[in-house]
């Protein structure tokens, strides 16, 4: 059970490391590496046999803008453009001075990791994400977190950066002036060690496998499928409590509302955003799909038995199987194809008159350029020929978005508003940019926040350590 001990006088420990990181996701090993370059010797803690996380399951799309990617490909975007679709989507909640932060560091992170370390960096350039003004989502060719992760995992062995797998920080040792002297660590033989450190860095992610944290502070999703990593159980967020952390926005979550049922895989929000559309079991639409895929996840459990069908066509498909998550989705057999849209209601099981007259006006809206009775404008490129696709999916909650309020370098606030001495955050252990609740996650603020803080608070702790 995580928890906070205080430091006995003379407090001895079995080792001591300079730094320690706790969790090997995408922030935990960006920290290492940035940390490693200035010169300080690291220890990770990871709770798993091998770093995975959510990192893993993610499909590992970073947002940045002004990178060399972008300019090869000719795309025109500025960090001001970001910085507006993050406050406009949050509705202006999110701390302005993180968010100027992770995203002047965001181009400089790409190109760090993609020069440093080798990580083929290329820009998706076929699709938009929803509130993006410019393409700017970075991933490697797979367009999968597990590439990520691997690579960065590689990456860090490389530099002789130790992990230690199977380790679980367990209980924070304070010192007495409240700064963090160790952490004791629950190894893969139930033993226990005490490790001290000059600094620390939280990047264990949210609370989103914590089902009592869950019920606590995002109640509407306690019952939806979670589709994070389990190992995630809001540590960060317990002993931030236990310290006196201020908590900042602790019912945001990212949520996703197109993910295979039952089949459990994610289906991209391309076949939305290409002019996708989606209907409940009684053959109708229900909303303007395009704000979001993180609100949606609510709007398709609000649905009559909590799930819907996403409705594409071929030339979408086509789009959406740059994804892995896609193709195995086909391979599963998730994927309905037929030749007219009555045959595709008969194999989805819906009323073929209802979501006949829905799919004719949808299709007349895009030959029109029209906008429809939710709001959601339609473009003549986006028209549907036959076959048709349907795949059955459900929403899901993906990770949570609130956590430890943190200043510009990931240093950890107190309630009072000032920092802690030695304790950082970064990634889903940190309070994110997305304000206050789902709607506010613009796509990429997750691994936005876990690279970019994970780089920054690696910087600031070596450069306090060493000063
Ligand atoms: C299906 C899915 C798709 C997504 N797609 C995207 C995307 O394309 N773009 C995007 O920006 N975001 C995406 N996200 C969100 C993104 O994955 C996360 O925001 C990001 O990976 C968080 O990184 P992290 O390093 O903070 O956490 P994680 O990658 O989850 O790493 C945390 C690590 O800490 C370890 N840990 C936890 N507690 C302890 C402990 N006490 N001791 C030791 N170890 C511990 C865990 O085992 C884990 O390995 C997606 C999320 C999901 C679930």
């Amino acid at each position: 059970m995580p928890a906070i001990v205080h430091a006995a006088k003379g407090e001895k420990f079995d080792t001591h490391t300079p730094l320690l990181i706790v969790g090997a996701g995408a922030a935990g090993l960006c920290a290492s590496l940035a940390a490693k370059e200035a010169g300080v010797d690291v220890v990770v803690l990871e709770r798993d046999a091998v770093p995975a996380g959510s990192t893993a399951l993610s499909a590992g799309l970073i947002p940045a803008a002004g990178t060399r990617f972008q300019r090869a490909k000719g795309i025109s975007d500025s960090t001001e453009v970001v910085v507006a679709d993050i406050q406009r989507k949050a509705k202006g909640e999110a701390d302005p001075a993180v968010v100027d932060a992770v995203v002047r560091q965001a181009g400089p992170l790409v190109e760090w990791l993609a020069e440093r370390y080798s990580l083929p960096f290329g820009v998706v350039d076929d699709f938009n994400y929803p509130g993006h003004s410019a393409m700017r989502m970075h991933g490697l060719p797979s367009r999968t977190g597990r590439e990520l992760i691997d690579r960065l995992r590689a990456a860090a062995e490389a530099k002789d950066i130790v992990i230690l797998a199977q380790s679980v920080a367990d209980q924070l040792i304070v010192g007495p002036k409240g700064e963090i002297v160790g952490v004791e660590v629950v190894r893969r033989d139930a033993g226990r060690e005490r490790i001290g450190c000059d600094a620390l860095i939280l990047a264990c992610n949210g609370y989103g496998g914590n089902p009592d944290l869950i019920r606590r502070f995002v109640p509407q999703m306690a019952s939806a499928l979670y589709f994070g990593h389990p190992g995630n159980r809001g540590d960060a967020v317990i002993w931030g409590e236990s310290l006196g952390a201020m908590l900042s926005h602790l019912g945001a979550y990212q949520g996703h509302g197109s993910v295979a049922t039952p089949h459990n895989i994610l289906i991209s929000w391309a076949v939305i955003m290409q002019g996708g559309i989606q209907i409940n079991c009684e053959g109708r639409r229900f909303n303007d799909e395009t704000h979001g895929y993180s609100e949606q996840a609510a709007e398709v459990l609000r649905q009559p038995d909590g799930f819907v069908w996403d409705v594409f066509d071929a030339r979408i498909a086509a789009v959406a199987k740059q994804f892995e998550d896609f193709r195995e989705a086909e391979r599963a057999g998730a994927i309905l194809i037929a030749g007219t849209v009555s045959a595709l209601a008969a194999a989805m099981r819906v009323p073929i008159e209802t979501f006949s007259a829905e799919w004719k006006e949808v299709e007349m809206l895009k030959s029109a350029g029209g906008c429809d009775r939710f709001g959601r404008q339609f473009m003549k490129e986006q028209s549907c020929k036959p076959p048709y696709h349907a795949v059955k999916v459900t929403g899901a909650l993906f990770h949570t978005q609130g956590g430890l309020a943190i200043d510009s370098s990931g240093r950890v606030k107190r309630k009072d508003g000032t920092t802690f001495a030695n304790l950082f955050a970064a990634g889903g252990a940190a309070a994110g940019v997305s304000g206050s609740v789902a709607a506010g996650y613009l796509s990429g603020n997750g691994l936005l926040t876990a690279t970019v803080l994970g780089r920054l608070t690696g910087k600031a702790a070596a450069e306090q350590i060493l000063s």
